[in-house]
């Protein structure tokens, strides 16, 4: 992205006249950069809302903690020269308009609230690294040709739901459904400001947006792992979970002999043996979990009748996990058969993959690039509000390392000069978005 393709207007309102006269862009001029220093002020200023013991937040989302940082977060929107305001889906929209009034807006954002004791960076480094990438570009006289629209989207951990009104996948069913707050979504939507009965007004068409671009912690340890600065992710992976019921025949244990049982514990243990050979048997990065069991009638001195286990599997690609879902259940019922038990499957969740945009993804690797960046393009093996927006337009992920790999925990950290080189990218290649 050359300079010269931007032009630069002075803003008009308070945030320019506040600003100290800049010298036009001239070739010599050094590149623009973000505010490391105030980044990550901020990013330690948030983390006292909800500051939990263990070093990290617990600031679920509809919370009193979620609703007392909020204003926080508006009034450094505010400081960037955007004008925020809260939709009916709780979301903080703040926009700047730009050159083109008829052209569709860039967002870009993430999410401040967390799990019940996570980290202080899953959400506020792609937040505050969005307001500060606004307030680089009002600082420097920088007025894009689309509007933008900074986004600090509600309870992203509960299930991506202000994401979700937006790009119109929130059912009015799961309104009803309680959080981890204690409030239903309904009433978590409402304590925030957001009206639950006017959903369908957040609705945005498929092709409303320019493009959403969001900054994240990695949250596994690859990046860290391989020496990598910055990760291009390929998209988010889609996510298919079973509720498997195991049945055999309950019978007492020390009357039993053991060549005429049919132990449903058995079987689910070979199951268990069984997903992880399977999908670790084709190549790739995908990845199976048998995550939970639960055996009854559950006593020492009974061989147990009935096994209920959860199978979940994940990639980028749903066909292969149609592939390996279909090989589970035949090597399934091959061992219902020697072990006289049968194996039922109930659908718990299914949530389709959402690949970003190839020409986003070369934007990220070209903005990175231009910083003297190392990057790696991956997938999210983690769900993210850019997955709801990859639903209305072009849509790319940045990734900074997550030192350990840790996340959801106090002991999450990704460290100042990541953070720094992510909302660099960030803007760089808001930048080059604006430009095509
Ligand atoms: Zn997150």
């Amino acid at each position: 992205m050359k300079r010269r393709d931007f032009t630069r207007t002075l803003l008009g309102g308070a945030v320019a006249a506040a600003l100290p006269e800049l010298p036009l862009p001239g070739q010599n001029q050094a590149p623009v950069r973000v505010n490391g220093p105030r980044l990550n002020a901020r990013i330690q200023e948030l983390g006292k809302y909800g500051a939990n013991p263990q070093g990290g937040v617990s600031r679920v989302g509809y919370s009193e903690f979620d609703r007392q940082a909020r204003p926080v977060v508006m009034g450094w929107m505010r400081e960037a020269g955007l004008e925020p305001s809260i939709d009916f889906g709780a979301n903080i929209i703040a926009r700047r308009p730009g050159r083109d009034a008829a052209l569709p807006p860039l967002l870009f954002g993430s999410h401040t609230d967390s799990v019940p004791e996570g980290g202080n960076y899953d959400g506020p480094v792609g937040s505050l690294g969005a307001i500060e990438v606004a307030q680089t570009l009002a600082e420097q006289r920088i007025t894009l040709r689309h509007p933008i629209e900074v986004v600090v989207w509600s309870n992203e951990e509960g299930g991506l739901y202000g994401s979700r009104a937006v790009s119109g996948q929130l059912t009015p069913p799961e309104l009803k459904n309680v959080s981890r707050s204690g409030k239903t979504i309904e009433d978590g939507i409402a304590f925030l400001g957001g009206d639950p009965t006017k959903l369908d007004q957040v609705r945005r068409r498929k092709g409303s947006i320019a493009g959403y671009l969001e900054l994240h912690i990695e949250q596994g340890g690859i990046l860290e792992q391989t020496k990598t600065e910055i990760g291009i992710v390929e998209g988010i992976v889609g996510i298919q979970q079973w509720e498997v019921t195991v049945t055999g025949f309950a019978n007492h244990a020390g009357t039993t002999p053991m060549d005429q049982r049919r132990d449903a514990m058995l079987s689910a243990a070979r199951f268990t043996e069984m997903v992880n050979r399977v999908v670790r048997a084709t190549p790739g990065r995908q990845v199976g979990t048998v995550g939970r069991m639960q055996a009854f009638p559950g006593a020492p001195n009974v061989i147990p009748g009935q096994v209920i286990c959860s199978l979940e599997l994940r990639d980028l690609d749903d066909a292969k996990i149609g592939v390996l879902s279909a090989r589970i259940r035949e090597e399934a019922r091959q061992i219902g058969e020697a072990d006289g038990t049968t194996f039922a499957y109930k659908e718990l969740h299914i949530n389709a993959s959402s690949p970003s945009d190839p020409r986003v993804r070369a934007l990220i690797g070209d903005a990175a690039k231009s910083l003297g960046l190392s990057t790696r393009v991956m997938p999210s093996g983690a769900g993210h509000d850019a997955q709801a927006m990859a639903q209305l337009g072009p849509m790319g992920m940045i990734f900074i390392p997550s030192i350990g790999g840790i996340s959801h925990s106090p002991k999450e950290y990704s460290t100042p000069g990541d953070i720094v080189n992510g909302a660099n990218v960030l803007l760089a290649a808001v930048l080059a978005m604006d430009a095509v």
